[in-house]
């Protein structure tokens, strides 16, 4: 469910995963207004559906309409991922976390060696998911850098005194610390302002990861692949979010592969 939906890639991987396994079911995009949300969700059980997904922008509207928020929802302050339990009851939870750690851990092994300083570019509904995940993965200090500077403050009342706040023309002197730079911004985006930063003072051993997947190779990627800094996409965020949804929904944790990627790569 999202308002619009159109643009969302997750029927294609659904669909695809439940061809791959022969489970009997369809995953539907489905336009929800605001305004129609909590009916939408309240017929779920009826129609016989598992669950479903949200996305922009429903995911913390949602807190209000469902029976049972699990933590990491609850922590995140926002709903991407519904399960209708065997009693009809909807649990509201957050899968936007597991997958850009397990993207990052994925493609980049070990996180230890980069987890002194974060520099988290955006605060917007997506940076609350990396920021919970970044903490839980035990990075020291974070520091969020918005253009709305008020937006990075509610994150240190949310996720507490690792979290830090400054400006985009701080950069130059936060980046010689930073040992991951993760933008979440939407700018570099396919349609949106390029993300215009320079990158000089960042050093060759950051992890860079930008959470934009259109294009998959953003000019901030292409940027520090130049510079020989380790790069991680953002398509495996959107892929590896999918499998505990689907594995909630089905019994059956999805395989990731390349086919998966092209898959969501073809036109
Ligand atoms: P959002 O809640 O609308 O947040 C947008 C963020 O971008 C805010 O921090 C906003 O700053 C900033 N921004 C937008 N335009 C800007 C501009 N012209 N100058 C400076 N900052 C600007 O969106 P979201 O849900 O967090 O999503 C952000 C991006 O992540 C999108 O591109 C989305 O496609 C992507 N995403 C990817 C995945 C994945 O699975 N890979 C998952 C979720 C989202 P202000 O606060 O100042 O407005």
């Amino acid at each position: 469910m999202g308002f619009p939906v159109s643009a969302s890639l997750s029927p294609r991987l659904h669909n695809h995963w439940l061809a791959r396994y022969g489970i009997d079911g369809v995953y539907v995009p489905m336009t929800v207004a605001p305004e129609q949300l909590e009916r939408s969700l309240r017929a779920l059980p009826a129609l016989g559906f598992k669950g479903c997904n949200l996305t922009l922008p429903l995911k913390e509207e949602a807190l209000n309409y469902v029976d049972v928020i699990d933590p990491i929802a609850e922590s995140i302050g926002a709903i991407n991922t519904i399960i209708v339990e065997d009693n009809g009851r909807l649990k509201g939870s957050n899968t936007d976390a597991f997958g850009f750690i397990t993207n990052l851990k994925t493609t980049a092994g070990d996180l230890r060696k980069y987890i002194d300083h974060a520099v988290v570019l955006g605060a917007g509904g997506a940076a609350k998911a990396v920021v919970k995940a970044l903490l839980d993965e035990g990075v020291e200090r974070i520091t969020i850098v918005n253009r709305t500077r008020a937006k990075a403050e509610h994150f240190i009342q949310r996720f507490g005194n690792r979290v830090h706040v400054a400006e985009f023309s701080a950069l130059p002197q936060l980046l010689p610390s930073c040992s991951m730079l993760v933008n979440t911004t939407s700018l570099g985006m396919k349609g949106q302002e390029p993300l215009n930063i320079t990158l000089d003072a960042l050093p060759e051993t950051a992890l860079v990861t930008d959470i934009v997947y259109a294009p998959l190779e953003t000019e901030l990627l292409k940027a520090v692949r130049a510079r020989g800094n380790v790069v991680v996409d953002g398509l495996g965020m959107l892929i590896y979010q999918a499998t505990i949804g689907f594995e909630a929904w089905y019994g059956k944790m999805p395989e990731v592969d390349e086919a998966v990627r092209e898959l969501l790569l073809a036109p």
